[in-house]
């Protein structure tokens, strides 16, 4: 509420037109937002590679989510995508981009295309991303966003990405964004020789484990690294 008090003074005036254009005219100022979100929320904790810090310094999450949501797109939260479906808060997103340790030229797998915001941060990080998405609407939107916003290197398919993506196989890296009850064999055979996968594993309903799945010499080592909340990974009926 504001007092006729705090309009004795012009600078108080000044402030309350500066309020009121913001409210109504200009756009927030999102590139100021996306720093605070790397440093508070990246930085803070515990992101320190810099390839990953610098697609989040990028890449506009605000334009990922619905507009209803952009005011809160650089909040430390997920955030509704339609569908039932969620873009996860901004710091599992870099975690998961971080864990996989990526290189220029790696290509990489992801599962759960949603908004195409993950598929963005890691089309930063190398020559080429292949993501799956089973909702088709999201899947569609995601493949017309990235394509609008300028991303040549992430391809978007629909469907069940249990199977992976067969043809463009094998992958240094593969990032499942759904959470699934049990490790998909399929993905474990298309992770390359020394590929990292990280995967949301637990039972529905619960909490989950945020599980690097690690591939040497042939042999797969898993490790539970955090408790995390996922929507869950579905199947094709
Ligand atoms: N990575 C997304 C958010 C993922 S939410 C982003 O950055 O916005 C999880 C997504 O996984 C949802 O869109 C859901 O529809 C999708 N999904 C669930 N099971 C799947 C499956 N079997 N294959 C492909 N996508 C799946």
């Amino acid at each position: 509420m504001l007092h006729p008090r705090h309009l004795r003074n012009s600078g108080a005036l000044l402030k309350m037109l500066l309020g009121l254009s913001l409210c109504f005219g200009q756009e927030p100022n999102y590139s100021e937002q996306r720093q605070q979100m790397v440093e508070l929320q990246l930085q803070g904790r515990d992101i320190y590679d810099n390839n990953t810090l610098g697609a989040m310094r990028t890449v506009p999450r605000h334009l990922f989510v619905p507009k209803a949501q952009r005011a809160y797109a650089y909040a430390d939260g997920p955030l509704p995508i339609g569908h039932r479906q969620t873009i996860s808060q901004p710091y599992i997103v870099a975690f998961m981009t971080q864990v996989l340790r990526l290189k220029k030229r790696d290509r990489v797998l992801e599962v759960g295309t949603g908004s195409g915001y993950q598929a963005a941060v890691l089309g930063k990080l190398v020559d080429s991303v292949f993501t799956i998405e089973i909702v088709e609407p999201l899947g569609l939107e995601a493949k017309k966003r990235l394509h609008y916003l300028g991303y040549p290197n992430v391809v978007v398919k629909i469907g069940d990405g249990y199977h992976g993506w067969e043809e463009k196989a094998p992958f240094d890296g593969i990032m499942v964004t759904a959470g699934a009850e049990t490790l998909p064999q399929p993905l474990v055979e298309q992770l390359a020789e020394g590929g990292r996968m990280i995967i949301p594993l637990g039972p529905h309903n619960g909490i989950r484990q945020l599980v690097l799945v690690q591939k040497r010499k042939g042999k797969i080592k898993t490790t539970e690294l955090m408790p995390v909340r996922f929507v869950p990974f579905t199947r094709e009926h």
